[in-house]
């Protein structure tokens, strides 16, 4: 069996393995984290990995073992039938990759994450930009009402979304897609886009 291990890990670089299972690999060797809510890449991945966020490190074959939730036997095996590793242990088929449900949910999360950070950032914008000049003046601007308003629920979401515990990240979510919020918070990003793109212009004509 070891020098099954072996033969796998002398064929097959763990950012092979990554990349083969939808994990995007920058330029410097750096990925977001694929076991912990990364929010900027984290992880070193070249023939081994390490993650600087939370610690895991280890082969090849203890990337995949993680990444499916397999045995390592098992995860060298899959590794053998996806990179077409001669020969393979006796016996063995070769299963269609396939995202385990618990990477996709993960990607999902990340996806939120990134609107609702981006949110964050335009909220934090306009509580400052719109904020009354004179504290007397009740005439409020309606961006300053509004970033007031949702800035403390939001930032609680990024927190939870970033939690350790699967659970609290899962209420989150589930709390998130009970809702059309990401839809409504994406409208208001796209419009936020189009004006800095026509603000751009503008300020091009009038140069
Ligand atoms: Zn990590």
């Amino acid at each position: 069996m070891s020098l099954f291990f072996t033969q796998v890990k002398s064929q097959v670089t763990t950012r092979q393995a990554a990349e083969r299972y939808g994990i995007q690999v920058n330029h410097s060797g750096m990925a977001c984290c694929p076991f912990h809510a990364d929010r900027h890449p984290s992880m070193k991945i070249d023939g081994r990995f390490y993650c600087f966020g939370c610690h895991v490190t280890g082969d090849v074959i203890d990337f995949t073992a993680r990444l499916f939730d397999l045995p390592l036997y098992d995860a060298a095996k899959k590794l053998a039938a996806d990179f077409n590793i001669q020969p393979l242990p006796p016996g063995q088929s070769t299963p269609i990759p396939k995202l385990p449900a618990a990477v996709i949910e993960r990607k999902e999360e990340q996806r939120v994450l990134r609107i609702l950070i981006e949110y964050e950032r335009l909220l934090e914008k306009w509580k400052e930009e719109f904020a009354p000049s004179d504290p007397k003046d009740e005439n409020w601007d309606g961006r300053f009402v509004h970033a007031v308003h949702h800035l403390p629920p939001l930032s609680d979401a990024i927190d939870r979304l970033f939690s350790s515990d699967p659970d609290e990240r899962k209420a989150i979510m589930d709390s998130i897609r009970s809702t059309d919020t990401i839809a409504q918070i994406e409208t208001i990003l796209n419009e936020r886009r189009q004006e800095v793109k026509n603000d751009g212009r503008e300020k091009d004509r009038a140069a």
